[in-house]
């Protein structure tokens, strides 16, 4: 869908304005305009977990989640409501989601999608530090949908804010108003620019700039990405909950790698999910609440 020249002087006059969070009317209106998405039984999947091992209630919270998103998958996509939560009390600033979610995505260098931000907090001498981990926050009110040119953005009934890189343009709009930094461009950097060649036969498959390894196509929305190609490079990119992994029954990576059992994901519209749970947790905050966002990514503090 080709975008009109009344609507990009609309999504300009919205940066112009300096908004880094846009009218609620406004985003609601270009909510609208966005989906292909499917919906109904056709986005159902149902998925074995674990048949041989018998719920229990000590069980790993990893194992848990693993039932709930089976849960949440075998309903239509609109009935599931995906939101994460991260405990800063037992976040440890490892970056191990960081690294998990750089290798899952194949995300090259200054594009990241969940980095751990940390904070210090007290009085000297009584200071301490923790961290936030910061992924996307799948606002229910993004305001990085409403300032994109090309309706390449949007939130899909499950509650993911999506980019469509066939049709992203890199105009670079929705990261100045994402107002949590979440989104980054692909400059076409790859981790290996400017190393020396491979030496040696047996170097080649991991060393020199043409590694193989750095070109290998990213599996993002269940699709193969090659950026040798063409798309995702020079498109604006950012975290989407690994929906290719959610399709076939696998949790967020940077849920598996976290060796802090600190972050939860599941389908808040789910009663018996263990972030149905932790959302009813008294210590729970959300960033930028002010902002009126909205975000679906909570933090236990
Ligand atoms: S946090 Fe995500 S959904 Fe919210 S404004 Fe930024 S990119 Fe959009
Ligand atoms: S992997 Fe877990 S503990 Fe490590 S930084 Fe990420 S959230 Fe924190």
């Amino acid at each position: 869908m080709g975008a009109t020249r009344r609507e990009f002087l609309e999504a300009g006059a919205i940066i112009g304005a300096g908004a880094a969070v846009a009218a609620t009317a406004a985003v609601t209106a270009r909510l609208d305009h966005r989906t292909t998405d499917p919906v109904g039984e056709e986005t159902v999947r149902h998925i074995d977990v674990l048949p041989s091992v018998k719920p229990s209630p000590e069980e790993d919270v990893l194992i848990r989640m693993q039932r709930d998103l089976a849960r949440a998958m075998a309903k239509p996509m609109e009935q599931r409501r995906w939101v994460m939560i991260i405990d800063t009390r037992k976040c440890v600033g490892c970056h191990a989601c960081t690294v998990g979610c750089v290798a899952e995505n194949h995300l090259p260098p200054g594009v990241v999608y969940r980095p751990v931000v940390t904070e210090e907090y007290g009085e000297y001498p009584h200071v301490q530090m923790r961290f936030f981990p910061r992924p996307c926050m799948q606002c229910d009110v993004p305001p990085c949908v409403p300032v994109c040119p090309v309706h390449a953005t949007w939130k899909r009934p499950d509650g993911v804010v999506v980019v469509n890189y066939d049709r992203c343009i890199g105009c670079g709009y929705c990261i100045t108003a994402c107002p949590y930094n979440a989104r980054s461009r692909d400059l076409g950097e790859y981790w290996l620019d400017g190393a020396a060649e491979a030496d040696t036969p047996s170097e080649l498959p991991i060393l020199g700039q043409n590694a193989p390894w750095e070109k290998i196509a990213s599996n993002e929305y269940a699709k193969s990405w090659d950026r040798t190609k063409g798309s995702p490079l020079g498109n604006a990119r950012k975290c989407h909950f690994c929906l290719h992994r959610l399709e076939v029954g696998q949790l967020p990576m940077c849920v598996t790698t976290c060796i802090g059992r600190a972050t939860y994901f599941g389908d808040a519209n789910d009663p018996d999910s263990l972030v149905s749970e932790l959302m009813a947790a008294p210590n729970v905050i959300r960033l930028l609440e002010h902002l009126g966002t909205e975000p679906r990514v909570r933090y236990l503090i």
